[in-house]
Order: structure tokens, then sequence, then C-alpha cells
């Protein structure tokens, strides 16, 4: 090899080192270092998560609309049952961009008639977006009402439901509408794992869930996180947990 192929190769390199280095490290983003937490299974909550309902009792709960201690059953497997007629419950605290997990399991044995009366619960994101629970394992229904559904406004992707009586989970990213006074600036989003499988990917909501009528938005700040009571085959939820994001 000549001196001068050398001496270009050797430049040549360096040229390329140099150019990468400089132009990489100009993107390089060191701070903040994300808050190191401690995650485990899939369905177990992390170590930075709040704990809505972990089986034993209804601390972090009251009924929707008399604020009283829930009348819904825990169950000796750390569950609790709705009690049809008692009303739903919703958070005592109140939350605007979250990311929530929640397992639901739906009544085995005979079914009703009416496929909205099997199990039909729902969860709905600051007392007024909902996204839908059912049994929809073979319970054909109007779609966008069915088990995954942001109730009348989104039908999900693909129906991953379980067999009745199976425990689900529904893996939830909301991020909360933005208002000025009583303008929306930024309408809510939801992503939705049911069971693993995405069934809604950043979906925009069209305002507050209503079962008549068109969906409008009213202005509204931080609030619960509620469990409806639907008239309905049982429905039991378990392992629930919440974890506040940044808007
Ligand atoms: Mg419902």
């Amino acid at each position: 090899m000549s001196i001068y192929k050398l001496v270009s190769g050797i430049l040549l390199i360096n040229f390329f080192l140099g150019f990468s280095q400089d132009e990489s490290t100009a993107t390089e983003i060191w701070s903040p270092i994300p808050v190191k937490i401690n995650a485990s299974d899939f369905n177990v909550a992390p170590s930075d998560a709040i704990i809505l309902f972990d089986g034993k009792d209804f601390s972090n709960w009251v009924t929707q609309y008399s604020n009283e201690i829930p009348k819904w059953k825990i169950n000796s497997d750390g569950s609790m049952t709705v009690i049809n007629g008692t009303g739903g419950i919703k958070t005592i605290e109140s939350y605007g961009s979250v990311q929530l997990h929640v397992e639901w399991k739906t009544s085995k044995g005979i079914r009703n008639k009416k496929p909205q009366y099997n199990s039909n619960s729902g969860v709905f994101l600051q007392q007024q977006y909902e996204l839908q629970i059912l049994d929809s394992y073979e319970n054909p229904t109007y779609v966008n009402g069915q088990a995954g559904a942001i109730y009348k406004q989104h039908s999900p992707m693909v129906n991953s439901s379980k067999k009745p009586g199976e425990w689900q989970s529904y893996d939830v990213i909301f991020n909360s509408p933005v208002f000025d006074k009583k303008k929306l600036i930024k309408p809510a989003f939801f992503t939705v794992f049911q069971n693993g499988v995405l069934i809604q990917n950043h979906v925009e909501v069209q305002g507050a869930t209503t079962n008549v009528g068109l969906p409008k938005y009213n202005s509204h700040g931080n609030l619960p996180l509620v469990l409806q009571d639907h008239p309905s085959l049982p429905l039991s939820f378990r392992n629930i947990w919440i974890r506040k994001i940044a808007d």
C-alpha cells in the first residue's frame, strides 16, 4: 500500500468518525433522566402506580351520586361485584390524563336475550367518556356498543373478548380534553388494549358519552373515574391501578 493510499484512508476514516460523532451528539438529550420505576408482569402495577382497588376495601371509592361507601360486594378472591341498583362508584380523587389498568369478568351461564344486559358496565374516564364493558364473546350487538367501544363513538378494531367467566384486562391511555374556559382547545383521545391487544388507536373523543343523540363537550377540569352500574347480569372487577400522565 502506498503512503498516499494509507494517508487518504486514515483521513477518510477520521472524517466519517468525526462527522458521525459531531452530528449524532448534537441531537442527543441527556436530561431530565426518566425516573426509574419497577415494572413487573404486564398485569402487576408498576411501583409508581396509584392502586385504586386491591381487593381489600373501597377506601378510594364512593357512590357516584351520593358520595357514600359503595354497596358493591367485595369477594374473597380479591375482586368486587357490581350490585345492580346501588349505583355506580367513583374514585375519591380526580384525574386528568392517565394510564389505567382494569381487570373485569363477565358472568358465566345463561345469557339474557338482550345483548346489552349481559354483564354491561363501563369505565367512565372523567365521569363522562365511557369505555364499554360487556360480554362480547359471541354476543352480537351494535358494534359501537360492544366491549372495547368508546360507547357510541368508536367501535373496537378487533374483538379480543374472552369467554364468559374468564378475567379480562383493559389497559388504557386517556388524554384529557383541554378547554379555555368554555371553549374546547383539544379533544380527548383514547388508546386501549383489551387482553393485550390494541383495540383503540388514539381515537378522538367527540364529546361526553350519550345513549341518545350526538355527543358534545361540556368544559371541565380533572374529574373522578367512574365504574358503571348498568342493569345486567353480574360483572366483577379486580386489580385496578392508575398512573397520572402529564399533558
Ligand atoms: Mg356500559
